[in-house]
Parts: C-alpha cells; sequence; structure tokens
C-alpha cells in the first residue's frame, strides 16, 4: 500500500532471484540471460574491476564464466555446463571437497533444529568444538575464541597479544615480509603488501618487518626493540607463507623464533589460516618442526567449504586476560550453530580419511610431476614448490603466467593467477584429489606449457622468414 516505487523494483529483484536459487538446471535461454545480467550487475553494483583483472572471464568464451553449482567433491560446474577440475581449491577452503556429504549432513541437521543461537543460552556446539580443537591442537593450546573469518581469526588474536602484553609494558608486534594477514585495519597492520597498506596508512603503530626466514635478522630487530625499550609483545608469522606465495622457512627456522620469543618473552602467533587443517600434509604446518604457539588461527577450510567461520585458539594462560570479562572482545555471529557444525563435520573427515596423510602423498606426485616439468620447460618456469597440498609454480613473468593459467582454465582446470599476480601461480586442490584427477593436471599443465612455448616461438619464427 505505502510501498515505495523502489521497494517495487527490489521485489521483483529478489523474486527473480529466488527463482533462480530454486533452480536446479538453466536452459541454454535462462544461462544467456542470467551471465548477461551477472556480468552487468558487477559492473554496475559489484565492481567493475573484477571483471578486468579476473582470469577467467575473458577466457570463459562468448558468455563469460559465471558458476552455478558444485559439481563433484574435486570439481565445480558454470552456468554453461563445464565442469572444471578445482586445482585452486577456494585457496585453502576445499580441504574436505565441495560439498562434503557429511559436512553437508551435519549442517542440514542443525539448520533443521537451529540456525542461529539465542545469544544467552549456552550453546551446546561451541563448546563441543572448543573441546576438539583443545585435543586436536598442538602443545598447550586450550581456550577457543570463535569468528567468522580468517581477518577476525588474526584480529583476536592480535587483541589477546594486547592485552596479555600490556601490563608488561610490551607493545611492539614483529611481522614477515610478504606476510598476509587480511585486510581489517588490525591483520593489515601485520600483512606486508605495500599495495594493500598504502592507501590505509597510518596503520596500528609498533607494527615491524622482517625478512620471513632470517633468523638473525629477528634476533637483531628484537635486540633493537629492546635498546629503545619497543620490547615485543608477539610475533605473527605464517609457518609457511601461503598468499605470499607459497615461501617455505629454511628447516630450523620455526624452532628458532619460538626460542627467541621464550627468551624475550614474546608470545608467538602461527596464523594457520590457509596451512591449517591438514593441508600442508600434517593437520597443523607446525607440527612439522614440532613448535607449539601461543596464539593459534584458524578459518578457511575450518568450515568445510560449506560454512564460514574462523578460530583463535590460545593456551590459559594468555586467554585468562578474557575470564574477568568475556565480553571484551564479542561478534554476534562468531561460532554460531551452523559454523560449529560445519567445523565438527570437518575435522572429522579430516581425522577418520586421515586426509593430512593423504595431502602429504599426492602433494608428493604433483609436486614431482611440477619439479620435472620446471626442469622441461625453464624458458617459461623458474621453479616448483610447496608442501603437501601447497603448491606454487613461479614463472619467468606475469605474463607467462597469466597465460598458463588461462590455459588450464581452457583445459577446464582452476588454478589461481589473475592479470596482475600470475607470476607465481598458486595450485592447492582439495585433499580429496583422486590420485587419477592428480595426474590430469600434470598432463594438463604438460599441454598448456607446450602451447605457450609454441606461442611464444610462433611471432619469432615469422620474423626469421
Ligand atoms: C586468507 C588468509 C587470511 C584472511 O582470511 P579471510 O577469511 O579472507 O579474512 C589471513 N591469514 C592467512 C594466512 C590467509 O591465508
Amino acid at each position: 500500500m505505502n510501498r515505495l516505487p523502489n521497494s517495487a523494483s527490489a521485489l521483483a529483484c529478489t523474486a527473480h532471484a529466488l527463482n533462480l536459487i530454486e533452480k536446479r538446471t538453466l536452459t541454454h535461454e535462462e544461462m544467456k540471460t542470467l551471465n548477461k545480467e551477472v556480468i552487468d550487475y558487477f559492473q554496475q553494483h559489484v565492481n567493475p574491476g573484477f571483471l578486468e583483472y579476473r582470469k577467467s572471464v575473458t577466457a570463459g568464451g562468448d558468455y563469460g564464466a559465471v558458476e552455478w553449482q558444485a559439481g563433484g567433491l574435486n570439481t565445480l560446474v558454470d552456468t554453461q555446463g563445464h565442469e572444471f577440475l578445482d586445482c585452486l581449491g577456494g585457496f585453502g577452503i576445499f580441504n574436505v571437497g565441495h560439498r562434503n556429504p557429511k559436512v553437508v549432513s551435519a549442517v542440514q541437521h542443525q539448520l533443521e533444529k537451529q540456525p542461529l543461537h539465542s545469544q544467552e543460552l549456552l550453546d551446546p556446539l561451541r563448546a563441543m568444538l572448543a573441546k576438539t580443537l583443545a585435543t586436536l591442537t598442538p602443545g598447550k593450546l586450550k581456550y577457543s575464541f570463535f569468528s567468522n573469518s580468517g581477518t577476525e581469526s588474526v584480529e583476536a588474536a592480535l587483541k589477546l597479544a594486547k592485552a596479555y602484553q600490556s601490563p608488561r609494558g610490551k607493545f611492539t608486534f614483529v611481522a614477515t615480509s610478504g606476510a598476509f594477514h587480511g585486510k581489517s585495519l588490525g591483520s593489515l597492520s601485520a600483512t606486508a603488501k605495500a599495495d594493500f597498506r598504502k592507501p590505509f596508512m597510518p596503520l596500528l603503530p609498533g607494527f615491524r618487518h622482517v625478512a620471513f626466514g632470517n633468523i638473525d635478522a629477528m634476533r637483531a630487530l628484537f635486540t633493537d626493540c629492546k635498546k629503545t625499550g619497543d620490547d615485543v609483545a608477539a610475533v605473527i608469522l605464517e609457518p609457511i607463507q601461503g598468499e605470499g606465495g607459497v615461501i617455505l622457512p629454511p628447516p630450523g627456522y620455526l624452532p628458532a623464533v619460538r626460542k627467541l620469543c621464550d627468551e624475550f618473552g614474546a608470545l608467538l602467533i602461527f596464523d594457520e589460516v590457509q596451512t591449517g587443517m591438514g593441508r600442508t600434509g600434517k593437520m597443523f604446518a607446525c607440527e612439522h618442526e614440532n613448535v607449539q604457539p601461543d596464539i593459534l588461527c584458524l578459518a578457511k577450510a575450518l568450515g568445510g567449504g560449506v560454512m564460514p567461520i574462523g578460530a583463535t585458539v590460545a593456551t590459559e594462560e594468555v586467554f585468562s586476560v578474557l575470564f574477568d570479562n568475556p565480553f571484551l572482545h564479542t561478534t554476534t555471529f562468531g561460532g554460531n550453530p551452523l559454523s560449529c557444525a560445519a567445523a565438527l563435520a570437518t575435522i572429522h573427515v579430516l581425522l577418520e580419511e586421515n586426509l593430512p596423510a593423504q595431502a602429504q602423498q599426492k602433494g608428493n606426485l604433483l609436486l614431482d610431476g611440477f619439479k620435472e616439468l620446471a626442469q622441461q620447460y625453464p624458458d617459461l618456469v623458474v621453479e616448483a614448490r610447496g608442501q603437501g597440498m601447497l603448491m606454487a609454480i613461479e614463472f619467468v613473468d606475469n605474463e607467462i603466467g597469466y597465460q598458463f593459467s588461462s590455459e588450464m582454465f581452457r583445459q577446464q582446470v582452476l588454478v589461481a593467477g589473475t592479470l596482475i599476480n600470475a607470476k607465481t601461480v598458486r595450485v592447492e586442490p582439495p585433499l580429496t584429489l583422486t590420485i587419477e584427477q592428480c595426474e590430469q593436471v600434470l598432463a594438463a599443465a604438460r599441454r598448456a606449457l607446450t602451447a605457450l612455448r609454441q606461442t611464444l616461438a610462433a611471432p619469432a619464427a615469422t620474423a626469421t622468414n
């Protein structure tokens, strides 16, 4: 009755979208209309920049590339019915695959009972998940704070470290070059990349960056900080840098950082948002070197590729700063029943199917293959590196990497690599990828490199004619 014209139009939009959500399949005409709408609305209302940067949009053919649904455990399907082997794994979300039946079932059961909690009574799944994580994580890690993303899990870790160290007169945070910890103002202060930081300066005071993997440089920084009274409160680092291009520290680095922190009374925060949940061949990457942090950040794959959830797990000594007033740091949706159900099922699947060990085995198979290709195509590939199912192929330049990932896309294998950031292409498939699918990926990579070499040789050949 007193509906404004705008609300009538918005109602038409939602009706149209709801109709789409309920559809299982699309006719060719519906697909064409939908793809056109999606590209148009990205242009007009999401951010036109995405259309420029994504390889998939240009490599997707006449109608662009618009996703429609999960396919099998390790594949996804676009609106045109093309099935892609997922070797990007949502940058580490899909460790247990797409729509893993156990995760979906747990979430569905909880959805039928109660999707979100009252915020007043004690919610049982939060208790179950916190207990599970205390059991699963290394060392004295015992208490969990739940949030909705990796960024938030880092934010909580920084706040915990601040609350613990402020009374001790320690305010400096040490992060590493190449680090990625998120893009909120706090987590961005720990992130290292100038492109992401520059427009938002000044960030939080007291953050210092030191070369990743260099213990001498870190010790020198600690010593300098002590001399000037800027004592180090905490070190935050990824045991293997993900976003930075899959950078592995030298053996012995993580234990040496632990020792340094102990010597100076600093806390050690491991950001395992990407390396956790079996990705690198152990449940947590820090277990490769038996190093225990004071605070551990988890997210991405923790929700099993079904729900978003982040967790900040800390020792009792550190976490106790929140005991007197648990409302010091809170979030409405963090640790909601649907997300906890997803995380509990995810951990169950990872353990029951021994997926960390599978990641080690299949990661070795893939990495050996990529290394062999790197040797055979030194004109295109600098090196292949990684641990478990967290791998990267570094190309001689950005353009070659972009061409490679576009070529893989044409062969319906999804790998990372955007227009501006493709020199190092990350390969992070679900840990559930089959051996046969691993071989498929390697064959596709070989074909892509062969095709690339031919295109590169072509103009030179015509020039000499
Ligand atoms: C992805 C990532 C984050 C940020 O997680 P979001 O869920 O995107 O907020 C933080 N740290 C690391 C190591 C990551 O890989």
